[in-house]
């Protein structure tokens, strides 16, 4: 029987957890650090910050785990997957070279104009006169990057020169040398593909999944981590699926590959459907959250296996059920995402979760961050799962908030 360590601590970390411990050779499963309503499911959590590499490193080889797998994209960019295969240990994800196709937007862009894979139209700038003369280039709105991983915060769409010189004149009084990604804005909807790569580029292919990330119904409001997910998206055709792998996906994979930065691990691409077909959005490095909370129990196989085979350079045959559609509802504290409340009573809810911003306290479970836990269910229709789901969570008497509609694009 198998040990497997998962690093992260949100809900995305725990429905991985559950992923394994549905395997029949896993008998245990260590989250680092995880968190405590996680200790509901039979995991076990290990309290080591994601960044703590060599401490995780140790922790692998003292328990001798036979897998470990990262959940976040912070100890990615950082090198945990060099450090603990210099130590020989089995680990999935990418380098910390080619983890910047999350880490820097700079580099992914590079990539992508150099081998002809449809994207926005960008400029890298690093100076103030630099992206003056970039600005003018581009019609409004505009999108502006920073380079580096932003958790989320690095991209600002601009919608007149005003915005855009106010924030110039900002950023470059704060760092001379920013570097910033002048692109065009892209019109269209957005979807996300999780591809696993293994070793010597075989891949495989998650459903499609769709990503609800403002706070509000009707996608209002501030930008948030997510606040639910649905997959597969089945509104969009089979074909529009191949061409999104053929000429954006496999592309990529093959590319990292020519650069001599071979890509391993989850490659998350968010995609713009546009009138010109579908172009890359960014690239992250690991499974989103929530997408992958809707994503992972479609998986029918034995999960700790396909990752296996991918690691042994195999190609493995998949099994991902095609009957359901899965929603994910994030419930979230209030006053996310500025300022969530802490301490209040998480309640019981009658569906599958996992749990994210939460602690126990006297025994009881309140919440402990924003987004607190997704509740995940699945019926033959979009339509269907979201009443259900929605009832059940109407008759609940909770403080915790959630958007109303996720979904709607599937229900439409
Ligand atoms: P990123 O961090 O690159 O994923 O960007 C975050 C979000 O900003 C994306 O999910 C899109 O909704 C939006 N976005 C990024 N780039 C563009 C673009 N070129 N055109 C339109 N929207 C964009």
């Amino acid at each position: 029987m198998s040990k497997v360590l998962i690093v992260g601590s949100g809900a995305r970390e725990h429905a991985l957890a559950q992923t394994f411990l549905r395997s029949p050779q896993v008998d245990e499963v260590i989250v680092a650090p995880g968190n405590d309503g996680m200790l509901r499911s039979g995991i076990i959590c290990q309290d080591i910050a994601v960044t703590e590499l060599t401490t995780l490193r140790d922790f692998a080889r003292d328990k001798k785990i036979d897998l470990t797998f990262v959940g976040s994209e912070e100890p990615l960019t950082l090198g945990i997957v060099d450090v603990f295969e210099a130590s020989g240990l089995t680990i999935f994800g990418p380098s910390k070279q080619a983890a910047q196709l999350e880490g820097s937007k700079s580099f992914t862009k590079n990539i992508l104009k150099k081998y002809h894979i449809p994207t926005a139209n960008s400029q890298t700038v690093t100076s103030r006169s630099a992206a003056q003369a970039s600005l003018e280039l581009f019609d409004f709105p505009v999108v502006f990057k920073l380079d580096g991983l932003a958790l989320g915060k690095g991209v600002t769409i601009i919608n007149n020169r005003n915005d855009g010189e106010t924030y110039l004149d900002n950023l470059y009084q704060q760092r001379v040398n920013a570097k910033l990604v002048i692109e065009e804005y892209l019109d269209g909807v957005e979807f996300s593909v999780f591809t696993l790569v293994g070793r010597n580029g075989q891949m495989t292919h998650a459903p499609l999944a769709q990503d609800h990330k403002r706070r509000f119904d009707g996608d209002k409001g501030p930008n948030t981590g997510g606040m639910g997910a649905y997959s597969p998206v089945t509104w969009i055709s089979d074909d529009i699926r191949r061409q999104t792998i053929n000429m954006l996906v496999e592309p990529t994979i093959k590319a990292m590959s020519s650069e001599k930065i071979p890509f391993s691990g989850v490659l998350y691409t968010g995609v713009m459907l546009t009138a010109q077909g579908p172009k890359v959005i960014e690239f992250n490095v690991r499974f989103g959250d929530p997408e992958a909370q809707v994503v992972l129990p479609q998986y029918t196989g034995d999960f700790y296996d396909l990752i296996m085979q991918l690691l042994q350079g195999n190609q493995p045959t998949p099994k991902w059920q095609e009957e359901d559609i899965y929603l994910g509802v994030v419930l979230a504290s209030p006053g996310y995402p500025e300022a969530p409340q802490n301490g209040l009573t998480v309640p019981e809810i009658p569906y599958p979760v996992n749990y994210a911003g939460v602690s126990l306290q006297n025994g009881q479970l309140v919440t402990k961050g924003g987004r607190v836990l997704t509740v995940v269910h699945h019926q033959k229709t979009a339509a269907v799962a979201q009443k259900q789901l929605y009832d059940a969570l109407d008759k609940i008497d909770m403080a915790l908030v959630f958007r109303h509609d996720i979904g709607y694009q599937a229900v439409e």
